[in-house]
Formats: structure tokens, C-alpha cells, sequence
């Protein structure tokens, strides 16, 4: 995978991180509407420094998501994205463009679950 396309998948994987955290932002504000604590500056700044009760406020799903978001962000400076977790072959485009924080190919997935089912 070259420069730009590295380049994209950060991109993609940033959106994603900023749409979870606006989606909790607004979650947040809601529920403590008359707070006057400018609400705008917990998604502002650097992708990683969250606000810790921004942090309560995600669910356990969105959370995980997040994490693995961040992950492939931090795989992306180390050179080492689109490298599957188990085998360490690398994972088809076709599937990191449909989810761009897959950690593991679709054979070591299914390998996963079924590993987990039988347990
Ligand atoms: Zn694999």
C-alpha cells in the first residue's frame, strides 16, 4: 500500500472517530442541556485526547469500535496497516474499504468465531 492510499484510510478511520465522538457529544449534551460548560471543545483538538466524561459516555460497543479505530490509526505511523493480527498476511482492500479498522482478514475472522462458538 503506497503513501496516498495510507493517506485515505487515515482519513476514513479519523471520520469515523470524530462521528463516534459527536455522536456521544450530542448524547452528552442532551442530558446535561442546562450545563453551561461549552459543550464544542470536547471533540476539538487532537483525535486522542478525550475527555474523560466523554469516555463514560460511549457504550461498551462504541468504545471497542473506537479502540480499534485508534489501532489502525497507529498502525497506519508504524507502516504496519492492512496486516492481518493472526496471520500476518495482508488484509484485501476491498474489505478495509468497507471497514477500515478490520484488524484481522476474513479467513482468521471466521476462524475466530468459530473457535469461539465451539467453546
Ligand atoms: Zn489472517
Amino acid at each position: 500500500m503506497n503513501e496516498t492510499k495510507f493517506a485515505l484510510f487515515r482519513a476514513k478511520l479519523e471520520e469515523i472517530c470524530f462521528s463516534i465522538i459527536s455522536e456521544v457529544k450530542e448524547k452528552y449534551k442532551s442530558q446535561k442541556g442546562d450545563l453551561n460548560e461549552p459543550a464544542a471543545d470536547i471533540a476539538d483538538g487532537a483525535v486522542q485526547s478525550y475527555d474523560r466524561q466523554l469516555m463514560m459516555g460511549l457504550g461498551e460497543k462504541e468504545l471497542r469500535k473506537l479502540k480499534l479505530v485508534e489501532e489502525a490509526i497507529g498502525k497506519i505511523d508504524a507502516g504496519q496497516y492492512g496486516i492481518c493480527l493472526e496471520c500476518e498476511e495482508l488484509i484485501p482492500e476491498g474489505r478495509l474499504s468497507v471497514i477500515p479498522y478490520a484488524s484481522r482478514c476474513v479467513d482468521c475472522l471466521e476462524m475466530i468465531e468459530k473457535r469461539n462458538t465451539i467453546i
